[in-house]
């Protein structure tokens, strides 16, 4: 199989797969004698060497068991804990559904809903100063999961801290692949994914500033500073951390090594008449391609390749089987018609200058024979 999935979630690296498997043998790192003082040992060295990676303190690290766990945390925490005096979430109109979702379940118990627009290329803008004025919370990703757009976070956390309003950030797509200081982005929250660098699936990061703190959503042992109750999954922190210290080294190199792959891909979209990619890749992440073909629908163009053993993904879910256009690139502005026929091919620290030719070698085909199977109506 080609895999150009990557974004969903990339392979577990040998280095976490190993050190997962030998923390596995640990048992509660909460235990008073000799085996749970080695476990909280372990713990806490994962816990420091991921604050090392990620600028901040060993404390503001809190383990969860996804990413979408995080940003539930953070984003019902924070309005939790500041709705009294602020009763306002603020929001972008392409985050991902663990935020996206979150928020509309806030305004269904009441908070008040800003949602901030995205330009034609899919960054944030507030036309309507929804950043001026202070709120419970505000949430801004740092790179879109599907068009990979890096958002101007610094912009949004100055406007937002010069009104004294939190800031969480869903980094879940950009820890591992840019570098990220904690503590000099200035951010109030941070959520990553373990399974998206590398590590296991099932672990979550949430960095979260001692003050303010959210809320807990679960109510338990008081584990991870009371942010998170139950017992830690030791083995996951270890091999979330040895698989972020495994992509943190290779960064600089690997972006390099994968833009180079995304502008073969680029080169070979773009002779595919009618295609539209959907951001500038200057302004996004190497790994991530998204593009849009006419008269072609997504799960037409995911069943020819896959066909071909490519294994790709139209970006947006489909709701009861019917493809959808995805709400990322309405918010964009892209025409309904032409966004059903959206690619995501993301890369990764796997894929090869072999498999980018051999998607390149079967794309034009896959398009033709998604555009003669026609559109649904
Ligand atoms: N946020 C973003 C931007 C994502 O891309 C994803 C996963 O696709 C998530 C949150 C959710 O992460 P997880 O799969 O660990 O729950």
């Amino acid at each position: 199989m080609r895999y150009f999935d990557h974004a969903a979630t990339t392979m577990m690296r040998p280095v976490a797969r190993e050190a997962w498997l030998n923390a596995s043998r640990l048992l509660n790192p909460a235990g008073q004698y000799q085996v749970g003082r080695k476990s909280r040992r372990v713990l806490e060295d994962a816990r420091e060497l991921v604050a090392s990676l990620l600028g901040c303190e060993p404390i503001e690290v809190i383990f969860t068991a996804s990413g979408t766990e995080s940003d539930n945390i953070a984003l019902v925490g924070q309005w939790q804990a500041r709705k009294e005096q602020h009763n306002r979430v603020v929001s972008t109109a392409i985050e991902h559904a663990a935020i996206y979702e979150t928020a509309r379940y806030l305004a269904d118990q009441g908070a008040q809903l800003d949602v901030m627009p995205v330009t034609p290329e899919g960054f944030v803008h507030d036309p309507d100063n929804f950043l001026e004025t202070p709120a419970a919370v505000v949430a801004c990703m740092w790179a879109n999961n599907e068009t990979g757009a890096i958002q101007p976070l610094p912009d949004v956390i100055a406007r937002a801290d010069a009104t004294g309003t939190p800031v969480h950030v869903d980094a879940v797509q950009v820890v591992g692949k840019l570098p990220v200081n904690f503590h000099e982005l200035g951010a109030t929250t941070l959520a990553a994914s373990g399974h998206k660098f590398g590590g296991p699936r099932g672990v979550g990061l949430l960095l979260a500033k001692r003050s303010p703190a959210p809320h807990p959503l679960i109510h338990g042992g008081g584990q991870e500073r009371g942010i998170r109750s139950g017992t830690v999954n030791v083995a996951g922190a270890v091999g979330l951390a040895a698989a972020l210290e495994e992509a943190c080294a290779d960064m600089a190199a690997e972006a390099q090594r994968v833009a180079k792959l995304k502008q073969q891909l680029i080169d070979a979209v773009t002779t595919i008449p009618g295609a539209r990619i959907n951001t500038p890749a200057e302004f996004a992440l190497p790994t991530h391609l998204n593009v849009s073909f006419p008269n072609a629908e997504g799960d037409s163009l995911i069943m020819m390749l896959d066909a071909a053993g490519i294994a790709a993904s139209t970006g947006s879910a489909c709701a009861n089987g019917v493809n959808r256009a995805s709400r990322v690139l309405l918010a964009q502005g892209v025409d309904e018609k032409l966004a059903r026929g959206t690619l995501r091919l993301t890369l990764g620290y796997t894929t090869t200058e072999e498999d980018v030719e051999y998607l390149i070698n079967h794309l034009a085909k896959a398009v033709t024979m998604a555009q003669r199977a026609g559109m649904a109506s």
